[in-house]
């Protein structure tokens, strides 16, 4: 039966294909492909962990206190028997075998589709039945994770969908649907050819729909309960231009989307057109677009739009789902080094580490804080663990010996943090002239993401070479609103008045002093933003590769010292959204 699930629109275009459910067990798994090679080694390592459980549950049987209820040992037995049962073994193995799950992700994914047929079930002792195989599933998934594997490159493309439970065994598109997806989730899954996502939860920036944008694949989150009503391998439709996924499409809508995606096709066709012409205004005016980055790899898709140079290298892509091991100096001196030889001379601007909030270190498992957004992420965490902080400054400061590298400090809100930002800075280059080893120099910059931030620009201008406007957290702090929680997404507003007020002052504050700034939220990337922010006279924004285009497109049909007045008008009305569509 068809139905629809509307949801936040956040990458645009259409996808078309079957549904990958990502279950969401009560345990943190990690999700990725392995290679074809790798299904006996796989098998193994399940089997392995099957029988440890079977036989910690023997013993235990064995060592049941004779004054112990009856019912205990009964309950091992059934625990036992459905470790053993086949509709679960068959159906992961198949997984394995067919999809190329790890095992930890095949064995969610058939838990979930026995839990659902339990929920069906009438009599009340065979529905209780469920919470057991969730904790014998558990018990293996805990025994897998102590025997940990490290993550396993994904092939190339997503598996073909052979020998399924279906009857067609063509490769078809394969679309992701989930309830959340950690940001290391992403990155794995970024790796493989999807089609397209959709998660129940997550607000329009937060990190799963950048890291969505970044993948340049249609995707809608913050659809509620859509991995709850889709089952695996049923169609589905992601519009990612109207925030809607439909399920189970008849063959008229089909054909309707199918014609939308071949025009958004010809559309990037004739976009592409303009990779080489030089980013002018009417007027003459020069702006500069960057990119946003999360892996050094991505530098790759920057040249491929003609991009100057990366606004934003998110560092902490490269500490996360690490189990607890963080990369050391060598390591991290290695992939910045590696986005700086990628950018072939042009800049690197390496943000330093922003964990924290909806981009945790190990998992959304994670002891969890009252109010992680206003917790202690990003700098502040940098500042709380200096030795880890001292490591990644070297580091970036190493990676500038081979290009141009500029250092980008995110969240700074007080004048202590930033004094001690920077001596932490000096000590760094300190430590790498005792060990002997070469650094370059480095322009240091500050993100203003924190209204106070903005309200404080002669302070930061006074320390700092350049600024940069995290626009996504500088909404979500100044209206309050979480910006990954789609039950306050309808208030996330970037036309706010008083947001406008705190970019544009900012922009003022730059431009008077001859300082460069740039924009590196979301705002940056959006074509309907363009012509708002050159009028406050903003002359460089740095977004995802994928966005770059459209709002060259409409820097070159912008006349930046007309757009001046209608820029003030904008920020000085109290509908300034109306204003904009107007225009
Ligand atoms: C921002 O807050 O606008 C920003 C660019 O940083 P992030 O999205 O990584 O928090
Ligand atoms: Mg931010």
């Amino acid at each position: 039966m068809t139905f629809a699930v509307h949801g936040l629109a956040v990458a645009r275009g259409v996808a078309i294909g079957r549904a990958v459910l990502v279950a969401s067990s009560r345990m943190e798994v990690t999700h990725y492909f392995i290679q074809p090679t790798q299904v006996a080694s796989e098998l193994q390592r399940l089997g392995r962990a099957r029988d440890a459980v079977a036989e910690e549950l023997v013993r235990l049987q064995t060592e049941i206190p004779k004054d112990a209820p009856h019912e205990l040992a009964a309950l091992l037995n059934v625990h036992l028997m459905l470790l053993q049962d086949e509709t679960l073994s068959a159906g992961v193995h198949q997984w394995i075998k067919d999809r190329l799950y790890n095992a930890e992700w095949a064995l969610t994914t058939q838990l979930d589709i026995i839990s659902r047929q339990f929920d069906e079930m009438e009599d009340p002792y065979l529905r209780e039945r469920k919470a057991d195989l969730e904790q014998v599933v558990e018990r293996v998934l805990r025994y897998m994770k102590g025997a940990a594997q490290p993550v396993a490159a994904p092939p190339p493309r997503a598996p073909r969908q052979q020998d399924l439970l279906l009857d067609d065994t063509l490769d078809v598109p394969l679309v992701l649907v989930a309830h959340d997806l950690s940001p290391a989730d992403m990155l794995q899954f970024k790796k493989s050819l999807f089609a397209g996502f959709v998660t129940d939860l997550g607000g329009k920036t937060s990190h799963m729909a950048i890291v969505a944008r970044s993948m340049d694949i249609p995707a809608v989150v913050g659809a509620r309960s859509v991995s709850n009503l889709v089952r695996q391998d049923d169609w589905v439709i992601i519009d990612g231009d109207a925030g809607v996924v439909i399920v189970d499409p008849s063959s008229i809508m089909l054909a309707e989307y199918g014609f939308k995606q071949r025009q958004g096709e010809l559309e990037r066709g004739r976009l592409a057109r303009l990779k080489d012409t030089p980013s002018i205004t009417l007027d003459g005016q020069k702006v500069e677009l960057l990119v946003n980055i999360e892996q050094p790899e991505d530098a790759v898709a920057a040249l491929a739009v003609g991009a100057v140079g990366v606004g934003l290298f998110r560092s902490e892509f490269l500490f996360m789902g690490r189990q607890g091991r963080l990369p050391d100096e060598e390591e991290q001196y290695q992939a910045y080094r590696r986005a700086v030889e990628g950018m072939r001379g042009l800049p690197v601007t390496i943000r330093t580490i922003d964990i924290g909030a909806d981009k945790p270190l190990e998992s959304r498992h994670e002891a969890a804080h009252l109010n992680p957004a206003l917790g202690l992420r990003a700098i502040r965490w940098s500042l709380s663990e200096p030795a880890m902080f001292l490591t990644q400054l070297r580091a970036i400061l190493r990676a500038a010996v081979h290009g141009q590298v500029h250092m980008l400090i995110p969240m700074l809100t007080h004048a202590s943090e930033i004094r001690q930002t920077l001596e932490l800075i000096d000590k760094a280059s300190e430590q790498l002239d005792q060990r002997g080893l070469a650094h370059g120099p480095v322009k240091i910059g500050a993100m203003i993401e924190v209204p106070a931030a903005a309200l404080s620009v002669p302070l930061f201008l006074k320390y700092f070479d350049f600024l940069s406007i995290g626009t996504n957290d500088l909404i979500q702090y100044t209206l309050a609103i979480d910006r990954a929680d789609e039950a306050v997404a309808h208030l996330y507003d970037q036309m706010h008045p008083a947001v406008l007020r705190l970019v544009a002052d900012t922009i003022a504050a730059c431009n008077d002093h001859g300082r460069s700034v740039s924009v590196c939220g979301e705002m940056a990337g959006d074509p309907s933003m363009t012509r708002l922010l050159l009028g406050l006279g903003l002359r460089s924004f740095s977004m995802h590769p994928s966005q770059i285009l459209s709002v060259k497109q409409e820097i070159l049909r912008a006349d930046a010292s007309k757009l001046q007045a209608w820029a003030q008008a904008v920020l000085e009305s109290e509908e300034p959204a109306a204003l904009l569509q107007a225009e």
